[in-house]
């Protein structure tokens, strides 16, 4: 079975994950610290807060944003669910925004046309691993005061050029904050991670109280000078049992255990991106003058990390249903899926939230035609040609 997208460990990652089981920290200890200033120099941002989940690290960086009650912040109805749901945690509203046809990123033009006097923020999704236009959201969110959050979950490696020169996603050039996840499927793996990064010490000090609990240790922050400080010690010698809870915060840490393995993942970044960009490149070759099929277009001033390689298939004028060329791709051993059902349309939001009048003309255009095929770069090309010649076969062409 060739799956859409799965990890790929090597003997190295493992021997590094048993070297932190047989330390004295599982979590809490020196590989966090690691990862984050590992992660954070490959990016280009001064800080990284490593985070249980993408999920939950875009919880927080909501939270540290200041999204709340009757806000509203924009985003793509073309992404994983948490992309709006993060903003649901905080009270808040999420506001789709539909995509252009080239990219499938949300379209800077349609941001600019939902933006109210509610709207708080931005979260932009590099679909796929394409970068968003950040420029012209960044000059939006300067006009309007809000906040940028870059999703960035598929986008671990991607660059964009800004001022003719090469930007690393992750490097918070254009944005407050980025996210990204660490889930299998992802270009690095922890089994469950993610991570935040910010170039604002404001921002990264918040990120790390709400990530253990709202507790901070730090003396010099102490509100309770007279429970914090006995006479015995002087001023900025603290109890030593003492510590203060300043916010409601969360038990959202990653382990030792998983930032091990990150570290050793962040090594091979380089080579499974560029693993992606090569199987992505012959199945443009593959597939790009097939009638009824359009591949993914790179933009000259983006260089995509390739977590998924969509086609856009006329399902219609093939004379297939898309569940029916799926069936028979998985019946030979091929994994394909669809990225993604626009978020309005889950029930939730959808029927419970009322979303189901929020459509986009592009968005449902896009919707009809998507098939992902299988990108990961542990495939070899024996298995990217068995997917060429099984599509192509499929699809009668
Ligand atoms: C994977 C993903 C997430 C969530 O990450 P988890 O680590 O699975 O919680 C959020 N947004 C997008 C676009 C994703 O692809």
């Amino acid at each position: 079975m060739i799956p859409y997208g799965r990890h790929w460990i090597d003997d190295d990652d493992i021997k590094a994950v048993v070297e932190v089981l047989k330390s004295d920290w599982l979590t809490q200890g020196p590989k966090i610290d690691e990862f984050e200033k590992a992660l954070a120099e490959y990016c280009g941002a001064k800080y990284a807060v490593a985070i249980s989940n993408g999920t939950a690290a875009l919880h927080l960086a909501c939270l540290a944003a200041g999204i709340k009650e009757k806000d509203e912040v924009v985003t793509t109805p073309i992404t994983f669910v948490a992309s709006a749901n993060c903003i649901v945690y905080c009270g808040g509203s999420p506001v789709f925004a539909d995509i252009d046809m080239v990219t499938y990123n949300i379209d800077p033009a349609e941001i600019k046309s939902k933006i109210t006097p509610k709207t708080q923020a931005i979260i932009p999704v590099h679909f796929a691993g394409i970068p968003c236009d950040m420029e012209e959201i960044k000059e939006i969110a300067k006009k309007h005061d809000l906040i940028i959050i870059e999703d960035a979950c598929h986008a671990l490696g991607a660059e964009y050029q800004a001022n003719g020169e090469w930007v690393k996603i992750g490097s918070c050039r254009h944005s407050d904050m980025t996210v990204f996840s660490f889930h299998p499927v992802k270009h690095i793996t922890t089994g469950e991670g993610g991570a935040i990064l910010t170039n604002n010490q404001q921002l990264y000090e918040k990120l790390l109280l709400l990530r253990t609990h709202g507790i901070t240790k730090n003396a010099q922050k102490f509100v309770n000078k007279n429970m914090a400080f006995s006479n015995d010690f002087g001023p900025l010698r603290a109890n030593p049992w003492y510590y203060e809870m300043h916010a409601l915060g969360f038990n959202y840490r990653l382990t030792d255990i998983q930032c091990a393995l990150g570290l050793s993942q962040l090594n091979k970044l380089d080579k499974f991106v560029a693993r992606r960009r090569t199987i992505a490149s012959m199945y443009s070759e593959a597939f790009k003058k097939i009638e009824y099929v359009k591949t993914p277009i790179e933009p000259e001033t983006k260089k995509s990390a390739y977590h998924l390689y969509v086609l856009q298939i006329d399902f219609e004028k093939i004379g297939k249903s898309r569940v029916r060329v799926m069936t028979e791709l998985m019946e030979v051993g091929i994994g394909t899926q669809v990225h993604y059902i626009p978020v309005y349309m889950q029930p939730y939001y959808g029927n419970e939230r009322n979303y189901n009048k929020q459509r986009c003309a592009v968005v449902e255009q896009y919707y009809g035609k998507a098939l992902s095929i299988p990108l990961y770069p542990k495939m070899t090309d024996v298995e990217v040609t068995k997917v060429i010649n099984s599509v192509k076969g499929c699809l009668n062409v």
